[in-house]
């Protein structure tokens, strides 16, 4: 059975001291919930660090709560509107595992549940009368968290209402709790596979993520034709160091998924201690690029505070142009750090 206790946890790992002194009460706290799965991985450090709470996250007062403010782009009840041709639906607050990074601790594992009918009908309407929006975030919390005809009667609803719209499945229970990617599943995702096609989302951080199992519960969506992409954070202790991305970027294409975003990871209080400064970050991109392919390379990326949006951050190579006799010439760094003039 998943961990729910410190106890529980204490009678399999030896816990630290900022570990058995975590508050469970504060007002920024996640719940704590470890699947079968991630239990027994937390030996690996980068797993311990994603699930184990610690009192760092109670320490922590300088993040907010909401730092990209999705309150203020709310559509509906539970649909943000932040970007003009895309939305995120939040389809449930639960997981099958807390992570400690988690930049939606404000709502997920805070007990408002399952969207209803009534907010997934809201949501699909809003969606059909701004049809400016061609892609929507199913999101959360885990929708497969969701039971199947739950799922099923989403999924309905909103192909119904907007046949024509992508929906992104965003889970990470492909890491987590791969037993979940059942045939039924499938079968019933596969139904509703009209007009649009689906992607799958997915978050692996670190390469002992990619077991055996969640392999296969990838390869369930991509071979029913459903491409699948990857949203790492980069955290610290976990995966800010080159080797662990590049060979994290190398196990997911060999499992078909591309890498799309590295997140900074957002200023959200309890997530302190879990950060990397951009400034290391952007060092990181820069090197990592330099071994990894443009299929294995993903985007660093930052959303902005107050609900800025996102930015990709990126080493610049560009480094501005010199009139030469008349000829405006570019300047360039290359990777390897020489210069190069490019003609007009
Ligand atoms: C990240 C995000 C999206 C999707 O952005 P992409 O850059 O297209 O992946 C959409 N809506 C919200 C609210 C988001 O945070
Ligand atoms: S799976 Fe996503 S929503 Fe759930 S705790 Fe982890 S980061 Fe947060």
């Amino acid at each position: 059975m998943a961990i729910t206790e410190m106890d529980e946890l204490a009678s399999l790992i030896e816990l630290r001291e900022d570990e058995k002194a975590w508050d469970s009460s504060g007002e920024s706290t996640l719940p704590l919930l470890i699947s079968d799965d991630m239990v027994s991985l937390l030996p690996i450090e980068a797993i311990r660090k994603q699930f184990v709470p610690s009192q760092k996250e109670n320490e922590d007062t300088i993040g907010s709560l909401d730092p990209q403010e999705e309150k203020e782009h709310q559509g509906t009840e539970r649909l943000v509107h932040r970007y003009r041709n895309r939305a995120a639906f939040f389809t449930t607050d639960r997981c099958f595992a807390y992570c400690r990074h988690c930049f939606r601790r404000r709502f997920t594992g805070h007990l408002s549940g399952p969207a209803n009918e009534k907010e997934i009908k809201e949501a699909a309407k809003y969606i059909k009368e701004h049809n400016e929006i061609r892609e929507v975030l199913l999101t959360g919390g885990d929708i497969f968290t969701l039971s199947d005809e739950k799922i099923d009667s989403m999924l309905s609803i909103f192909k119904t209402s907007c046949p024509n719209v992508i929906f992104r499945l965003c889970t990470r229970s492909v890491a987590v709790y791969p037993e979940r990617i059942t045939e039924n599943l499938i079968r019933i995702i596969k139904k509703h596979m009209y007009g649009a096609p689906f992607f799958l989302m997915t978050q692996f951080n670190h390469p002992a993520e990619l077991t055996e199992k969640a392999v296969h519960a990838v390869s369930l969506f991509i071979d029913s034709g459903i491409p699948a992409y990857n949203q790492s954070v980069l955290l610290k202790g976990v995966n800010d160091d080159e080797k662990t991305l590049i060979e994290l970027s190398d196990n997911l294409l060999m499992a078909r998924i591309k890498p799309y975003y590295l997140f900074q990871g957002d200023p959200v209080r309890g997530t302190a201690h879990l950060r990397v400064s951009i400034e290391r970050g952007l060092e990181i991109e820069k090197n990592i690029r330099k071994e990894l392919s443009g299929l294995g390379m993903p985007q660093y990326t930052a959303d902005l505070p107050q609900g800025g949006g996102k930015v990709i951050l990126t080493h610049t190579y560009y480094k501005g142009s010199v009139n030469d006799n008349g000829k405006e010439r570019y300047i360039f760094e290359t990777p390897d750090g020489e210069m190069r003039y490019y003609p007009e």
